[in-house]
């Protein structure tokens, strides 16, 4: 007869400063993968789910019971590999090794695509990772919040006067990133207005203050953005309703946005979005019965909402996409001219790239909030002349409300990263902080991707789809000793439009982590200058040309 087996809980992450593990560095690789999982943090912790669309920490709950067990009993001098969510082996390795290698949803080339991505799924012998999902270094909303505010503040530098003050910035997507559409748009001062067919999804951002209304119509939304626009009051505005019916509604208005942009979960046909005329629980149905009507609805859907969107832009909107793949699912609904709205890399985001600039974020593995201000606060005292990293700090504090783990995030150049690193390692020697922290980025980084669609969307030299970059990124990551390194397929974009590699690193206070983290963090964020000025970027040449700590062969340094 079978046993009644107890079922497993997944637990909340340690905190404090004492170990549940043999070393820090495997410590922190468990509170991360916890903290993915903390119900504060993931989107759908039952299904192991973080956030986009359904990117997971761990296969399923036997994989993640021995992930845990695994890292707890994981040596100093050994490395655990985890192939798509699932512990598959331990190796000896080096003390200064990784303490964790993992590779999510890789697939190769030719079989690479949604398709087969299913039906191995279906087996249990894969799992999508999105990015920092199946890499164990989600912050929740906030890790994306920045990046999202320097997005909006570069498109109002570019279109209105470095403010949106005044200003209407029309989106949809209210989940785990799109959740940071509305604050960032508030403190660049504008007024967002949003829908998203999930209330549930759009009460949590009331909750967490990402989101300041709930209108209960279109109209009342709207002329709740009309009225905020005149006044100029900063603030957003969400209204439950897909975004192919309220862009529609929009564009039948007088007046319309300033922005329009799109944060719905299009990168994935099945199980990220939804086709209009369906309620959730009918959606929820047909994705089991027949997920190719499903999917063939979701494109059709795709394609009216591109279609607004390119009418946007047609009436003087200013129109982009958000990374979510948008366009290509349109373009398979027949939407020609799809692109002809650009994404918000080469809009937006690639002169920062060439100055190895992106991402930065860490996280308190204690628990106190207290470290965090610490470490903030350290941070713009030694940056003294950088002031968007000032501002951003103080919104941050203003507005921010801690998900899980304390953590925060800010972008930081290639010129910035390593001395940060330095700089929170010797607070936690000298003690300042309570417990060692974990310094880690996305993978939408300035290095770390190849995604023809998103990061390297309209590269100078056409190198667009070249993939090695990620590649050697991860491998040069290995090489400086970070603690756990990934790569990944599929992030941000779906299977088979991406790849990319996330690291994390320790700050334990020790002088090994000093070398380890110089290492790793010059050559993670010198890659971004590698990248760009290979590719023919002048910005990228000059930033080569002040480094001291790396050379490219093939390029000599400009004087
Ligand atoms: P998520 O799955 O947590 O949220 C997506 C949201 O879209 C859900 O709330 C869902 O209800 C809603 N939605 C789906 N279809 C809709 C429709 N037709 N109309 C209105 N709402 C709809 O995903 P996320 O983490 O918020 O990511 C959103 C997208 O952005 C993903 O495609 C992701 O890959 C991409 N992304 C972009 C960036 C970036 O920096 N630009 C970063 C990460 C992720």
């Amino acid at each position: 007869m079978e046993q009644n087996k107890t079922k497993f809980v997944i637990p909340l992450p340690p905190t404090g400063s004492t170990l549940n593990c043999k070393g820090w560095h495997q410590e922190a690789a468990l509170r991360c993968l916890l903290n993915n999982l903390h119900p504060e943090v993931a989107e759908d912790r039952d299904n192991l789910i973080v956030y986009g669309g359904k990117g997971k920490a761990a296969r399923d709950l036997k994989s993640l019971e021995i992930l845990i067990s695994t890292l707890k009993r994981l040596g100093n001098e050994e490395t655990l590999l985890v192939q798509s969510g699932k512990p598959v082996a331990v190796f000896p390795s080096q003390k200064t090794s990784p303490r964790v290698l993992i590779a999510n949803s890789n697939l190769v080339g030719n079989w690479s695509n949604w398709d087969h991505f299913h039906e191995l799924e279906k087996k249990g012998l894969m799992m999508y990772g999105q990015m920092t999902a199946g890499s164990w270094i989600y912050i929740g909303t906030q890790g994306i919040i920045q990046g999202t505010y320097e997005t909006f503040m570069s498109a109002a530098k570019i279109h209105f006067n470095s403010t949106l003050k005044g200003r209407i910035v029309l989106s949809a997507g209210l989940g785990g990133m799109g959740g940071a559409q509305p604050l960032s748009v508030k403190i660049a001062e504008g007024v967002f207005v949003g829908c998203d067919v999930d209330e549930e999804r759009i009460k949590k951002r009331l909750k967490s203050k990402y989101l300041d209304h709930l209108a209960s119509s279109f109209e009342e939304a709207w002329s709740m953005a009309l009225k905020f626009k005149e006044d100029k009051v900063a603030t957003s505005v969400g209204v439950v309703g897909n975004a192919a019916d309220f862009f529609e509604y929009v564009l039948k208005q007088k007046v319309l946005p300033d922005l329009v942009t799109d944060q719905t979960s299009a990168h994935d046909p099945l199980d990220g979005y939804v086709p209009k005329n369906l309620s959730l629980a009918a959606a929820k149905e047909m994705r089991s019965q027949d997920p190719k009507k499903y999917m063939e609805l979701a494109y059709q859907t795709m394609g009216d909402h591109v279609q607004s969107m390119l009418e946007f832009q047609k009436r003087g909107c200013f129109v982009f996409d958000y990374g979510n793949n948008l366009r290509a699912g349109a373009m398979k609904a027949g939407v020609e001219k799809a692109f002809a709205f650009p994404g918000f890399v080469p809009a937006y985001i690639r002169p920062l790239f060439c100055e190895g600039s992106g991402p930065f974020r860490w996280v308190a593995l204690s628990g106190d909030p207290k470290d965090i201000e610490v470490s903030e606060n350290a941070l713009c005292e030694l940056f003294p002349e950088n002031k968007k990293l000032k501002t951003w700090i103080a919104a941050a504090k203003k507005h921010i409300q801690f998900q899980g783990l304390p953590s925060r995030i800010c972008w930081l150049n290639y010129f910035e990263r390593a001395a940060a690193g330095e700089l929170f390692n010797r607070l936690v020697r000298e003690k300042k902080i309570s417990a060692p922290m974990v310094i880690g980025r996305d993978h939408l980084d300035c290095g770390s991707v190849a995604s023809p669609y998103r990061e390297t969307e309209s590269m100078l030299d056409g190198s667009d789809a070249v993939a090695d970059w990620p590649l050697l990124n991860a491998m040069i990551n290995v090489a400086g000793g970070a603690s756990w390194i990934s790569l990944h397929n599929g992030g941000g974009v779906g299977i088979g439009y991406s790849q990319h590699s996330g690291m994390v690193i320790l700050c334990d206070g020790s002088l090994e982590m000093d070398q380890r983290l110089a290492l790793v963090l010059n050559s993670d964020s010198g890659m971004g200058i590698v990248r760009h000025a290979d590719a023919g970027y002048d910005l990228a040449a000059q930033s080569l040309s002040r480094t001291k700590n790396f050379s490219m062969p093939c390029m000599p340094k400009e004087n």
